[in-house]
């Protein structure tokens, strides 16, 4: 076996086999240029030189029932995260507008909490409207959507429903205890079932193992997800998570390089978390790790970078932003 052998399996639409898998987890760091060379070969291979561009807005923000230990917006630990109500559908459109006048075309209306009740459905069926109608995609991140509600929304203009599993089944437990892991899976099926482009992954740099990165690579791929966001922790105080050292960026740029070769066809999106890992002087390699998405402008609760610097980062590496 060999890593070419590997990346030839890939590149001919052949699955991967267990020892594969554990070949490409075990390389040593001095063999990860090898793997980062292999993983842009797959990803031109399936997207050519086209980076896909998203950005999101914080549209309803922090008391969140929910216990998840990376988040500064759960209600049960002592994270500062600003605490609003669903935002105005204007104020939603207007920063769409702000990002389609950046050339992004993908938008993300984020909101904290598990599900999504009759007052919030109003607000969101209204965003999306407004935001369809500027010409770019809206996507909603609501927590858990039911079926019915897929549907009106589905029917208002909604593009893309975006609900992470954030965690393999296995490591979920020691993340989060106020919900089941079988309701995130099967909100996330539910999108799939709906005809809608669905975008769920995952936050590493938890205590995570190697197997449950690829544990949860395994699920998404079986779920039939078409974008995978990748989150590297940014340990923010008050949560439980505020004193673990964020990943190492070589042990990021690995991860996202397996996510390529587990996950060949699926747009792979680098979104929270990339500042905190790469820094400024850095961030540029992950387009070189066979990733093909950025979330650009702000994260939910930190700041982000400027999208003029991401822009200029993609033409210098030889890439184009998608437009469409
Ligand atoms: S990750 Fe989502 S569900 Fe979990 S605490 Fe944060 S806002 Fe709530």
């Amino acid at each position: 076996m060999s890593l070419n052998a590997i990346c030839r399996k890939v590149l001919d639409g052949r699955p991967l086999a267990e020892p594969d898998i554990r070949y490409i987890v075990s390389l040593p760091a001095d063999r990860l240029d090898e793997l980062l060379v292999c993983a842009h070969t797959i990803r031109t291979a399936m997207f050519g030189s086209k980076v896909s561009l998203c950005a999101i807005i914080n549209a309803k923000s922090g008391t969140c029932s929910e216990n998840c230990s990376f988040c500064a917006q759960s209600g049960h630990h002592g994270g500062k995260s600003p605490e609003y109500p669903l935002l105005p559908a204007s104020d939603i459109a207007t920063a769409a507008a702000t990002a389609k006048g950046n050339g992004i075309t993908r938008f993300g209306i984020v909101a904290s909490g598990k599900l999504v009740g009759d007052r919030d459905m109003v607000g969101f069926t209204e965003a999306v409207k407004r935001v369809a109608a500027l010409g770019m995609a809206p996507d909603l991140s609501p927590g858990i959507l039911k079926p019915a509600q897929l549907k009106a929304l589905k029917k208002a203009g909604l593009k893309g429903y975006h609900h992470n599993l954030e965690t393999s089944a296995s490591f979920f437990p020691q993340m989060c205890t106020t919900h089941e892991y079988a309701e995130d899976v099967a909100a996330v099926r539910a999108g799939v079932e709906a005809g809608l482009y669905v975008c769920s992954g995952g936050i590493f740099g938890i205590g995570e193992s190697w197997d449950d990165r690829v544990e949860l690579a395994l699920l998404l791929k079986e779920l039939g997800v078409q974008s995978v966001p990748i989150n590297f922790l940014h340990p923010i105080q008050g949560t439980p998570l505020e004193d673990r050292e964020p990943l190492a960026p070589e042990e990021a740029l690995k991860l996202v390089a397996l996510y390529r070769f587990l996950l060949p066809d699926r747009a792979l999106r680098i979104c929270g978390g990339r500042l905190t890992v790469f820094g400024q002087s850095r961030k540029a390699e992950l387009l070189g790790s066979g990733a093909n998405g950025l979330m650009v402008g702000d994260y939910l609760t930190i700041k982000g970078g400027s999208v003029t610097n991401d822009l200029e980062e993609i033409d210098h590496a030889g890439l184009l932003p998608e437009t469409e």
